[in-house]
């Protein structure tokens, strides 16, 4: 399985994935013309795209999503209590593009799709998990807190991105945002911090994951070296040395896509 954040953060979320046989996205949140040239960056002609899976309706994962389906006619699957949502903000979306799902797993030809609820300020917000043979990838970004069941997702997967939106105390100090877009941002439906997320990673410990992406930061109310950093405190408060950390870390960026990152046969 072949992964690469196309981008990530509040200006446009989208990530590919590959299994041998399959290509999707998750979220189609930058315009068309971007994710085919951060498509094409990677070698990925769009066209062969075989579908988009969307987490939720928030403009940042599907703005490029209508001129995207109309161009290449992509299928799309979506949580059914998102669907009224997502189509008062498109307009090419033809009821034959549409895919809903409620929770239950669905294939796309050679890879299995779980996907797991998320608590956000959306109509409706889920994460995914992506399954070829024995490799499994998910992601979660977007949600207000951490819970058991999505923890246990991630535990159960080789790879992840994970949501590491904000330091707490910029959030709090920027003068720029609104005290109520503060309540939003840190409420329950909102997303998780630097502290949630790396609390996050240190429970991930001795489980699947060898690798983690952190995604969704804050371009305003977090910094790369500041969500490392806080991940670092934490393993280190928890007397977690460098070598029982077997896991690599990666920050995903807004401007660039990622590198590709591959989930191996054998582990
Ligand atoms: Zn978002
Ligand atoms: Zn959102």
């Amino acid at each position: 399985m072949r992964i690469c954040v196309l981008a990530s953060g509040s200006k446009g979320n989208s990530t590919y994935v590959e299994s041998d046989g399959t290509r999707i996205l998750i979220d189609a949140g930058l315009s068309k013309k971007e994710i085919e040239n951060r498509l094409m960056l990677i070698g990925v002609n769009p066209s062969s795209i075989d579908a988009i899976l969307i987490t939720h309706e928030h403009s940042d994962h599907i703005k490029g999503l209508d001129q995207f389906v109309k161009t290449y006619n992509t299928k799309v699957f979506a949580h059914r209590n998102s669907w009224d949502m997502i189509e008062s903000k498109t307009s090419w979306l033809k009821q034959e593009n549409q895919f809903e799902f409620t929770g239950s797993d669905f294939s796309i030809n050679d890879i299995s799709v779980q996907t797991f609820d998320l608590d956000h300020d959306s109509s409706h917000c889920v994460g995914f998990t992506i399954i070829e043979g024995n490799k499994k990838f998910s992601t979660a970004t977007d949600l207000g807190h951490m819970t058991d069941d999505i923890a246990k997702k991630l535990q159960e997967s080789d790879f992840i991105t994970l949501e590491s939106n904000h330091d707490i105390q910029a959030l709090l100090k920027n003068p720029n945002y609104s005290y109520t877009l503060k309540q939003r941002i840190l409420s329950n439906h909102g997303h998780i911090s630097n502290e949630e997320c790396s609390k996050t990673v240190l429970s991930l410990l001795g489980h699947n994951t060898r690798g983690i992406i952190l995604g969704h930061l804050s371009e305003q109310n977090n910094s790369k070296e500041m969500a490392i950093q806080t991940l670092n405190k934490t393993l280190v408060s928890a007397g977690v040395t460098k070598d029982d950390f077997n896991m690599n870390v990666f920050v995903a960026e807004q401007n660039s896509p990622s590198k590709i990152f591959r989930i191996k046969d054998i582990k």
